[in-house]
């Protein structure tokens, strides 16, 4: 039934249906300091449960939070720890038992896609678009992701190895399939891609030949400066960006994509100074364009979410300097009008 549903489907009519999400309960007078946020921008790995997921969320007023499972695992021999292991069914098992809390994604951190015949297309290719659209079609996932298109590889000071130094390309046969299906299934993408020249380019191609598709173009689109993503927004409706990590950039020895880590290029922007003040030109484009942008901490590996908490103080002061408008889209409404299209 499902599937014959789906092959009947044409680009503009109503898509398949999806579960509703509870509408988020946010009070009249809120602050940011008690504005309720979505958490867009995160990982799941196998290892953490949904009721300490709960528990970390609650402490500091996270009240949904986008679940994108993370595949990979550890080396054999031990020399990379990732802490991933989650898996799509874990996502929707949470989300089943707290619906109002998480919102799952058909996870795309997966082993498989790092060669580049999967991205040209090949038996791993038509598996994976098959799996992920029969997970689309049961409507109980919401969008796709991350997407590791340009990706520097790093080590964190807790051990967490990603070796891969990844350059695939944006307009390619597997991103053009996937596109097709965020079109029919009205499912975000997200999409991991340092802003290169080259990875822009193919990026814009993507956008201009699948007008159908939501993108969410991560850290802030591969950290682009305010003035290229403002006129690639105005350009293309059904781009977003997730501020994921953006705002972290203090203490000695900083990681994380808000500062030039892990390494610098001349094409990268920063969003905030190193006491967390959002420079002049992003606040503008944030305030102007606020209803393209959610927030994200990033949490990538099993073992961080034990410092979940040191991950929002700076995001209620970047709240502290946005507009009251840009307050509420960013923080929850964006991600809700996504969740729960009209
Ligand atoms: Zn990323």
């Amino acid at each position: 039934m499902v599937a014959a549903a789906a092959m009947s489907w044409t680009v503009g009519a109503e898509p398949p249906r999806r579960r509703l999400v509870p509408p988020l309960n946010v009070p009249e007078r809120v602050t940011n300091a008690t504005v309720p946020i979505i958490d867009f921008h995160t990982h799941l790995q196998r290892r953490v449960t949904a009721e300490y997921l709960i528990e970390r969320m609650d402490s500091v007023g996270v009240a949904r939070m986008v679940l994108s499972p993370l595949y990979y695992g550890d080396s054999p021999d031990g020399r990379y720890i990732n802490d991933g292991e989650g898996s799509d069914e874990q996502a929707v098992d949470y989300a089943r038992r707290y619906p109002d809390r998480f919102i799952p994604f058909v996870g795309m951190q997966r082993g498989e896609m790092n060669y580049p015949a999967f991205w040209v297309g090949n038996r791993e290719t038509v598996r994976l678009l098959e799996d992920t659209e029969a997970k689309l079609a049961t409507g109980e996932y919401f969008g796709m992701g991350e997407f590791m298109l340009r990706f520097y590889p790093y080590k964190t000071s807790q051990g967490i190895v990603a070796p891969s130094d990844m350059d695939y390309p944006p307009f390619s046969y597997a991103m053009r399939k996937f596109s097709d299906l965020s079109a029919k299934y009205r499912a975000p993408m997200v999409i991991h891609a340092e802003a290169e020249p080259k990875v822009n380019e193919g990026m814009q191609k993507l956008f201009e030949a699948h007008p159908q598709a939501t993108f969410v173009w991560a850290h802030n689109c591969g950290r682009s400066s305010a003035k290229s993503i403002a006129e690639m927004m105005g350009r293309y409706s059904n781009l977003y960006a997730d501020l994921s990590m953006m705002v972290y950039s203090g203490g000695p020895n900083p990681e994380g994509y808000g500062v030039y880590w892990p390494r610098r290029t001349e094409w990268m922007h920063l969003v905030v100074d190193d006491e967390g003040r959002v420079q002049p030109d992003m606040l503008e484009l944030f305030n102007s364009l606020s209803a393209r942008f959610m927030i994200g901490t990033d949490t990538a590996h099993a073992r961080v979410y034990e410092f979940y908490s040191r991950r929002l103080p700076r995001w209620r002061r970047f709240f502290a300097q946005v507009s009251e408008e840009a307050m509420h889209d960013i923080a929850y409404r964006n991600a809700e009008r996504l969740f729960r299209p009209t």
